[in-house]
């Protein structure tokens, strides 16, 4: 049965490709598995920055307008020293003596503002007047011209400044006014207020922000060690500006450089900070933030909203996970889902396979029987065709077997009508001689002849007798005695015998073969007439007959000392008609009978060439069945 190649190729993957496939697709499972991941947690943390953000820019708003608020709610305080006369006085008449009266004054107001410190200023930027005037640190004459709010407002523009007192160390948040007396200014109004507040609240509400100033100098944090750090490189001119203003004392306004920092919009950056805290190793933390900035109206500041973006991070790392893990499951999935496809698709054409072979199968058995039939219906017509042949043969060997027997007979009539004529002429002078006896009655001598004559006509009835059953046609299926056999022909060629000298050696045991007894006659007749004739020009003319036992069979060699058989002859020997013999002495068909009539009873007739010269026959016969034999012959 040939096998699909469809089928080979389905359920034969090359060992090689299927090898590689195994070693690639984990590692490429892995791959996409952590490219997924990453994808997911990259998109995941945009989104939740982008909702942030929003929220964020929400909170930023409302965040930078409370700032705005609590600074502002401030700036008309120092105008309102415009409409009081005693200021007016102190600043025209310093020694008039309305110092403490303005003194007092400043004191009520600053507590009822519940500002930090209310003072005023002469045009030289000295302190003619302060709320704090009862504090040992009073401001009361000190000089503050070298404050930037001062040169402001005494040439007539708002002074804003946020800076670190001089005398208290504290930070503020200083406004100043230039107070005018019929448009020239006499004075600056200035009020400083603390901002801790604003700090304080962030801190309440757990909210990162700082403000940082025009040069970036952080100056409110929810964070106190943010505070007065700067955002950018100070440049060295800044950096002489605010030494010159004091603005931030002796502050050192170390730089607060982000470890990273990522702009993502306008106003809008992503900044790593390190942490305030350390890790159990002792490396240094960090902390991302989304930082949003804002302008904060009327000032040169800029408001920043830090939203941590740790817990964002956590969730977007936890989605991408989740993502990835998702997507090994699939693949997983996917991988035994195609494999069970494969599996089934195998299956099926294994079976579709079979069905074929089957199919095929079943076609050439259907061949291969009608074949058979075929040749079966040839052979029975042989078998008959056969069949008639060898009846044919049969009737055709049997009519030869008999036309043999007529020929035989033939031949031997000259010698029969001699053995005849023989004992017919002795009977003739017998019975004459008798006559004459008994006429003389001498009675002895006519009953001895009378006996003679007996045993020559017993002679003649044995001669006739056995050419009768010579010549008689007779199926096979008898049974024979050897030694009977042989003693016919000796008998029936007794007349040639006696005239040849031809001794024989009889070297065998009396058998019951299993073939008609005339049949073996004639065989042994055939073979004992050409030895007479082979030998009858030796010296010694000798004829052995050897028999010996062959299981259930019987072996008898018929050799003789004659003069052989030439080369030539040899191979023509059992052809019918083939004689050596001149004229009317042969007939070539004493050989072919013989072995047809040995072959008709199961045996055989064959010859053989002895290197001491003659020839010898072979003739094997079965033996006879010793049961029938018995019943046969009791
Ligand atoms: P025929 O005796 O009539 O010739 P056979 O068939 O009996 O016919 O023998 C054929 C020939 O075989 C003989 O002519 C003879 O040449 C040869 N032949 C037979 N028997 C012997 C023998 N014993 N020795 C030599 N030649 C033989």
């Amino acid at each position: 049965m040939k096998c699909n190649p469809a089928l080979l190729r389905l359920t034969r993957p090359t060992v090689k490709s299927r090898l590689l496939r195994q070693l690639l697709i984990p590692p490429l499972i892995i791959l996409l598995m952590v490219g997924i991941g990453l994808v997911a947690f990259l998109v995941s943390q945009s989104n939740g920055i982008r909702t942030l953000s929003e929220t964020g820019e929400r909170q930023l708003e409302l965040h930078a307008r409370t700032v705005e608020s609590e600074i502002s709610k401030y700036t008309y305080l120092p105008s309102l020293l415009e409409l009081n006369d005693s200021v007016s006085q102190l600043l025209l008449d310093p020694d008039g003596g309305a110092r403490q009266s303005v003194n007092e004054y400043l004191e009520g107001m600053q507590r009822r503002s519940r500002s930090r410190a209310i003072y005023i200023l002469d045009t030289q930027g000295r302190v003619q007047a302060t709320s704090n005037w009862r504090d040992a640190d009073s401001f009361l004459g000190e000089d503050l011209s070298f404050r930037p709010y001062f040169q402001d407002a005494v040439r007539g523009q708002p002074g804003r400044f946020y800076g670190i007192g001089s005398t208290t160390g504290e930070a503020g948040y200083y406004l100043a006014h230039g107070l005018e007396e019929h448009g020239k200014i006499i004075g600056v109004a200035v009020i400083k207020v603390r901002l801790d507040t604003l700090e304080e609240r962030w801190q309440r509400a757990r909210l990162e922000a700082f403000v940082s100033d025009e040069n970036g100098i952080i100056i409110l944090s929810s964070d106190p060690a943010r505070r007065l750090k700067s955002l950018q490189p100070l440049t060295p001119q800044v950096k002489e500006q605010l030494a010159r203003s004091l603005q931030y004392y002796w502050w050192p306004l170390e730089e607060l450089q982000p470890l990273a920092r990522e702009p993502l919009a306008d106003g809008v950056e992503k900044l790593t900070f390190p942490a305030n805290s350390e890790t159990a190793h002792g490396e240094q933390r960090e902390v991302t933030y989304l930082s949003q900035t804002r302008r904060l109206a009327d000032t040169p500041w800029h408001f920043t909203l830090l939203t941590p973006l740790q817990d964002l991070r956590r969730e977007a790392m936890v989605q991408g996970a989740l993502v990835a893990f998702a997507f090994a499951l699939l693949t997983i999935l996917g991988i035994a889902w195609n494999e069970r496809r494969k599996v089934i698709a195998t299956r099926l054409a294994a079976r579709e396979a079979l069905q074929e072979a089957n199919a095929q199968l079943e076609r050439r058995i259907a061949e291969r029987t009608a074949d058979l039939r075929a040749s079966n219906e040839r052979l029975k017509g042989q078998i008959r065709e056969r069949r008639h042949a060898e009846q044919t043969l049969r009737q055709a060997q049997d009519e030869l077997v008999q036309a043999g027997k007529l020929a035989a007979i033939g031949q031997m009539s000259t010698s029969i009508a001699h053995e005849l004529n023989q004992p017919l002429a002795a009977l003739r002078t017998l019975s004459g001689n008798s006559v004459r006896f008994l006429e003389r009655g001498a009675l002895d001598v006519a009953s001895a002849n009378l006996r003679t004559m007996n045993e020559l006509i017993d002679r003649m009835g044995r001669i006739t007798a056995s050419l009768r059953s010579f010549a008689k046609r007779s199926d096979d299926g008898g049974q024979a005695s050897l030694c009977k056999a042989v003693d016919a022909c000796q008998q029936l060629l007794a007349a040639r015998l006696s005239s040849s000298r031809l001794r024989i050696h009889r070297d065998f045991d009396e058998q019951r073969l299993a073939i008609d007894q005339t049949r073996l006659e004639q065989i042994l007749a055939n073979l004992l007439a050409n030895a007479l004739d082979a030998t009858q020009d030796q010296p010694r003319p000798t004829l052995w007959l050897e028999g010996e036992l062959q299981g259930e069979r019987y072996r008898l060699q018929i050799r003789d000392n004659g003069h052989g058989i030439d080369l030539e002859a040899r191979k023509h020997l059992f052809e019918p008609f083939f004689t050596t013999k001149p004229g009317e002495h042969g007939l070539g068909l004493g050989l072919t009978l013989s072995a047809s009539l040995a072959a008709a009873a199961q045996g055989s007739l064959n010859v053989e060439h002895p290197s001491e010269g003659g020839t010898a026959f072979v003739l094997v016969l079965p033996l006879a069945n010793p049961s029938l034999d018995t019943a046969e012959h009791p």
